[in-house]
């Protein structure tokens, strides 16, 4: 699917000040009502036509001429706030970051029908279009002079019902937090289409400032559910007055979480979330936050739809405070401007049918997904505390510290919690039949599905506590007192949240533990990984999908350690084989950090390839020739100083950098702008 927009451009604040001036002084008078702006933004109204030709609109690496044809202002509510055109335009972009620039010149060839062009300022990417919505705030609004020109509704009318299908947040959420939260940052919106591609342009001076360009595209899938919208591709995301390369800065620092669940036998269940938030920067008025609305189930030979419904927001103090919750973002205006720095204590009552059973099966995960509400990545660094209760004969599991685990009348209750900053909070309840050891301090616990399995479980709590033994030594402690490794009714993956393994039944056979097959080797290559993410991707937290390697290409370089050390050394060689294979396959179609950008039309196969070879098989392949070139011993005092000086952090590719050549007394930077932000390859 499609990386959502925000998602790609999300994260917070500003540098644009000299577009900022032009819009005059706003009052910080009182800030207006979330509902009654959203509303006017949903429904906005066009007013007379008048003939236009050569009028220039303008966004920092856009333009826009409106060369001829008619145009009528937009208002929202009592205020104009843009205007649609229908004529003959010419647009054009240019994106002046040379890191994006190898996927933005790949995405417009694979991806779109545009021709990109290298210039001296950049990429440029050109196109024409029949009808612009153009609409801004913060920003001057063009002169509509002209003569008197037929009425532009019919089109208009149109227009909104086709960009309304993008899967995204309405552009409703994004102008009432400017306008309640940043009444003086800049924002642009414009949609245009007619052209060789249909084009939806954002500049959001709001939180983290950024300008980008996206296409729309049909669904590629045949289901009906998800073919009624039209899903972006983005061409282009450039921050403003921020280093790509620096993380983006959060709007909310997300600090603590309690979640009590109260799940039915059925589908349906209950959920209370008390979040502690904290504004950065300045205060806060309002919070934009990611919420799934929806989550899809298979049914039969279809998916169905099923709901997650945010029903109240509360404060502290018990004010129940205004919210929108659609598609997978909710917008809550806040009582009163809550101060920087001052932890902030929301409470959110949900409740649906989201307890999706993967093919009718006995069990049900809220897994990596906003389940909860949750801000971009570079705003959680949450503690943690779950209160679960479940009909029998279900078992549940929740990441950290069992504080309690209890039977009360016929339902199962577990209480759990986590005192370190983490993401990625999921929690799981099943058919399951589970057995524990305690190893080196930890508590291994393996959760069989469905069938009692005591020796497959038998087998994995060995591996597991091989492999913990294995990183302790270098990497440092465990970072968590309990790991519960969950056994899925599916094949082929591993997946690993906080605490928490989830692993695919393969694993569980019980000739696993015969280390002379090559089952028995791939299992543990799959649990060294899974468990190395507990310190990459975890202890050592990343900011944003650019730094996604961190977690990856980490644990899949540690675990081939593993493999080399306590496995076989001949299957370590293939391993490090794989990945050059597979980074020939990325190519120089994206730097590492963009990996989750590529796009190719109709050809998830091909674009999931090149992730793959990006994230786990060149990042690896780097980290191999770091690793020849400062030694052994300088390598391991640089992974074990990752993990002292960014542990509970928020880790980044430039700290990396600085604490490599701490390790070895040698500047890497110039190997990583030519590998890491570059498409270079590392030579054997
Ligand atoms: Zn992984």
């Amino acid at each position: 699917m499609v990386v959502g927009w925000r998602r790609l451009a999300s994260g917070v604040i500003l540098a644009v000040s000299f577009f900022l001036l032009a819009a005059g002084p706003l009052a910080a008078a009182e800030a207006p009502d979330l509902l009654p702006l959203l509303e006017a933004f949903d429904h906005p109204t066009l007013g007379e036509a008048v003939n236009v030709s050569g009028l220039r609109l303008q966004g920092p690496h856009a333009s826009f001429v409106l060369e001829s044809g008619r145009a009528a202002p937009v208002s929202a509510g009592d205020r104009i706030v843009g205007l649609f055109f229908e004529g003959r335009g010419a647009f054009e972009y240019l994106s002046a970051d040379p890191i994006e620039a190898p996927v933005v010149v790949f995405n417009a060839k694979k991806g779109s029908s545009l021709k990109p062009e290298k210039t001296a300022d950049g990429i440029r990417l050109q196109d024409s279009f029949k009808r612009l919505l153009w609409l801004t705030a913060g920003n001057p609004l063009p002169e509509l002079s002209g003569s008197p020109a037929p009425p532009l509704a019919d089109a208009f009318r149109k227009h909104r019902d086709k960009f309304g299908r993008i899967h995204a947040p309405p552009l409703s959420h994004d102008f009432a937090i400017q306008r309640i939260d940043a009444p003086d940052a800049p924002l642009i919106w414009a949609e245009l289409d007619g052209g060789r591609e249909d084009l939806l342009y954002v500049f959001d001076g709001t939180d983290d400032p950024a300008e980008g360009l996206a296409t729309l595209n049909s669904s590629e899938s045949n289901e009906t559910l998800l073919r009624r919208y039209l899903w972006l591709a983005p061409l282009s995301v450039q921050p403003i007055g921020r280093d790509p390369r620096d993380p983006p800065k959060p709007r909310f620092l997300l600090t603590d979480v309690d979640v009590r669940l109260q799940a039915s036998a059925g589908n349906d269940a209950k959920l209370t979330v008390v979040e502690t938030l904290v504004p950065q920067d300045r205060p806060a008025r309002a919070l934009r936050i990611d919420a799934d609305s929806i989550v899809y189930a298979q049914a039969g030979s279809n998916l169905e739809e099923r709901f997650e419904k945010v029903r109240r927001v509360t404060d502290e103090s018990g004010r129940v405070l205004p919210f929108d919750h659609r598609l997978d973002e909710l917008v809550v205006a806040l009582a009163e401007p809550a101060p920087v720095g001052q932890p902030l204590k929301l409470r959110f009552e949900i409740d649906g049918d989201f307890l999706v059973r993967p093919r009718g099966d006995s069990y049900w995960e809220l897994g990596i997904w906003p389940w909860f509400p949750v801000p971009p990545l570079s705003g959680q660094a949450y503690t943690f505390r779950s209160e679960v209760r479940v009909p029998e004969p279900f078992v549940p599991f929740a990441p950290g510290k069992t504080l309690r685990r209890a039977k009360e009348g016929a339902e199962n209750v577990l209480e759990t919690k986590i005192d370190t900053p983490i993401q990625f909070a999921v929690i799981l309840a099943g058919r399951y039949d589970m057995e524990e050891i305690e190893r080196d301090g930890v508590t291994i616990r393996v959760a069989t599905y469905a069938l009692d399995n005591p020796r497959g479980r038998k087998n994995l709590m060995q591996i597991a506590s091989e492999v913990i033994s294995y990183y302790q030594g270098f990497l440092g402690p465990f970072p968590f007192p309990e790991l519960n490794i969950l056994e899925i009714n599916d094949y082929g993956y591993g997946q690993a949240p906080p605490a928490t393994m989830f692993i695919t039944k393969e694993a569980f056979d019980p000739l696993a533990g015969d280390m002379s097959r090559y089952e028995a080797q791939e299992t543990a290559k799959i649990f060294a990984h899974e468990i190395a993410h507990q310190y990459w991707g975890i202890v050592v937290r990343i900011p944003s999908q650019e730094e996604q390697w961190l977690a990856e290409s980490f644990a899949e370089y540690c675990s081939s350690l593993f493999i080399r050390d306590r496995r076989s050394a001949a299957m370590a060689t293939k391993i490090a084989k794989q990945w050059r294979h597979g980074a020939g396959i990325a190519g120089d179609a994206a730097p590492i950090p963009l990996a989750n950008r590529v796009w190719i039309t109709d050809d998830a196969r091909k674009r999931a390839a090149i992730r793959t070879g990006l994230l786990y098989d060149k990042g690896p392949l780097l980290l191999a020739d770091l690793h020849k070139q400062v030694g052994d011993e300088a390598f391991r005092a640089f992974l074990r100083s990752c993990q002292t000086t960014l542990g509970w952090k928020f880790g980044t590719t430039k700290e990396i950098a600085r604490l490599l050549q701490a390790a070895s007394g040698r500047d890497f930077m110039p190997f990583f702008e030519k590998y890491y932000w570059g498409v270079e390859m590392p030579k054997d």
